[in-house]
């Protein structure tokens, strides 16, 4: 077992944050030393679904690249996913070589395929298409772009982050815009807690580019959703007294002495969970106990609850209406504009 009393503290001279970093720390300090101190490589290949995210951003990155000059079709947009899809697996085995994985990719969920997560990928993309074509609800401008921001005045406490796209629509209204590929979409009430895309608002509000009294918008689309959209937004207030909560978490960070293994359901998915012995017992405990549930014998896949089971993807319904199977909208044009987020749980 690793003798976590015999790593370093973690003292940095000047660390630029970034959400997941911080999160990691809470979420489990041992995968958090493991990935940002030690930077232990992992013992296991991609994930799966980082991977399908990673493509769908990049879909979306060509087509806002495209869309001020022309906009491409959806066979071009399925062919690009594929080109890229293809590029990417190509280089996965190239890795699996290198490391002597077990296979290019690593995919926790039982029954489900590489093809199934390719095809999961298609359909987002396709169910995106059709419900913003042609994409002119706002106005790009930026993709991938970079936020640094200070959250104290002595410009002690730093973060950055990347915006998936920034828009601003009509109005003048800035939208963060963050594409989400997991199976589990927020309510808007969910997205009131949810940090990420109010901190890059702080990153928004320093920029010389924009003025500090800007109207921000956050956005967060979950393609697996027919209706993708979920809308949050936050007051000066919130937003002040976020930066003292996010100071505080990296206070608590800086001074920590102790890195123990966190467990929960998700070290099934985590990419130390072989080097991690704690990880290992609780994986087998939740098998063992799903096994006793289901009076069968279950595989270590098998007991692994996932953060984000990519089931075939779901649609949400209005309260008590049955859900139908996704199926793309075709020639059906939606603004993210006009939607209250009072409305948005009734999706
Ligand atoms: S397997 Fe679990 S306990 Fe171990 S490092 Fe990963 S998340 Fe933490």
């Amino acid at each position: 077992m690793f003798d976590f009393s015999r790593t370093p503290r973690y003292n940095p001279p000047m660390t630029v944050y970034s959400y997941s970093r911080i999160n990691t720390f809470f979420t489990c300090p041992a995968q958090f030393q493991y990935r940002y101190l030690l930077k232990t490589p992992s013992p296991l290949p991609q994930g799966i679904e980082l991977f399908l995210g990673s493509r769908f951003h990049e879909s979306m990155e060509y087509l806002y690249q495209q869309v001020p000059k022309r906009i491409p079709t959806v066979n071009e947009m399925m062919d690009h996913f594929k080109t890229h899809w293809d590029k990417h697996w190509q280089t996965a085995l190239q890795k699996q070589k290198e490391m002597n994985f077990n296979t290019p990719l690593r995919i926790v969920r039982e029954g489900q395929t590489v093809e199934d997560y390719f095809e999961k990928g298609q359909l987002f993309l396709e169910n995106y298409y059709h419900q913003y074509h042609p994409f002119d609800q706002d106005q790009t401008v930026g993709i991938e772009m970079r936020v640094a921001f200070d959250l104290d005045e002595k410009k002690q406490y730093k973060m950055q982050g990347f915006i998936d796209r920034l828009g601003r629509d009509e109005e003048g209204t800035l939208w963060i815009h963050d594409y989400k590929t997991s199976a589990q979409k927020m309510s808007s009430e969910d997205v009131k807690s949810e940090d990420q895309l109010a901190l890059y608002q702080i990153g928004l509000l320093q920029n010389p580019k924009f003025s500090a009294k800007e109207k921000i918008k956050l956005i967060w689309h979950f393609v697996a959703f027919e209706k993708d959209q979920v809308i949050g937004e936050r007051n000066p207030k919130e937003i002040e007294w976020l930066k003292q909560k996010y100071v505080s978490k990296i206070k608590t960070i800086e001074s920590a002495k102790d890195f123990s293994p966190k467990t929960s359901a998700l070290c099934g998915w985590c990419e130390y969970l072989p080097i991690c012995e704690e990880g290992k017992k609780a994986v087998e405990n939740r098998r063992k106990k799903k096994e006793e549930s289901n009076g069968s014998p279950s595989t270590v896949a098998s007991a692994v609850e996932t953060p984000e089971p990519m089931k075939p993807a779901p649609v949400e319904a209005p309260v008590g209406a049955a859900a139908p199977a996704v199926k793309p909208i075709r020639n059906r044009r939606s603004s993210f504009k006009p939607v209250n987020p009072d409305q948005l749980p009734l999706f």
